[in-house]
């Protein structure tokens, strides 16, 4: 009997440390959040409206993408991205503000392809989790590949900081993310 006591013991330790009670509703279906996600759901309170959101400059776009951000990190990224350009250094905004509701269509397209949600979420968000509904986190592009060995990259680690941008996922982060060199963070002076 003690020994049987033990091993619940045991046994219920080990689950709750790997347990994540959050889930989210696709389609009716729910899922569960992984360790990597697990506890960084967004206060709703940090969602960006879309009257807190500008529009970078088509120049300093992606493409023919059409990016928002918040006011005060689009004036530091225009800054920024003329400062890079007066080093010879180009790139562009890839990706800006993405709602919750956004995020989830992406995720369904991809579990629509067949992928299963572990696989989807170890590249994309769940929904109200992603940085990206801040309106402060911004995916920068470049011309070369891979963007970790680019001039942008490059130029960027020297120097973004002192626009106020810095690296959400660097290299080595403890966040069980892996790193993302694209992905940065409009903080300001903080
Ligand atoms: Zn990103």
């Amino acid at each position: 009997m003690r020994y049987l006591f033990i091993f619940f013991l045991f046994f219920s330790l080990f689950s709750l440390s790997n347990a994540c009670d959050e889930t989210i509703m696709i389609d009716s279906v729910e899922y569960s959040i992984d360790d990597v996600w697990c506890g960084k759901l967004i206060d709703t309170m940090l969602i960006a409206k879309y009257e807190d959101l500008s529009r970078i400059s088509d120049s300093l776009c992606f493409k023919d993408y059409r990016i928002y951000i918040r006011t005060d990190a689009k004036i530091a990224f225009t800054k920024m991205a003329q400062a890079a350009l007066a080093d010879s250094v180009f790139f562009t905004a890839k990706s800006g503000f993405r709602s919750p509701s956004y995020q989830k269509q992406m995720i369904k397209r991809r579990l629509e392809e067949g992928k299963t949600f572990a696989e989807v979420i170890r590249f994309v968000a769940p929904p109200g989790y992603s940085g990206h509904s801040t309106g402060y986190s911004l995916d920068i592009a470049t011309d070369s590949y891979p963007f970790a060995k680019s001039k942008a990259y490059e130029w960027l680690s020297v120097h973004a900081n002192s626009f106020g941008f810095f690296e959400t996922y660097p290299k080595g982060n403890k966040t069980l993310k892996t790193w993302e060199p694209w992905h940065w963070e409009y903080l300001g002076d903080e």
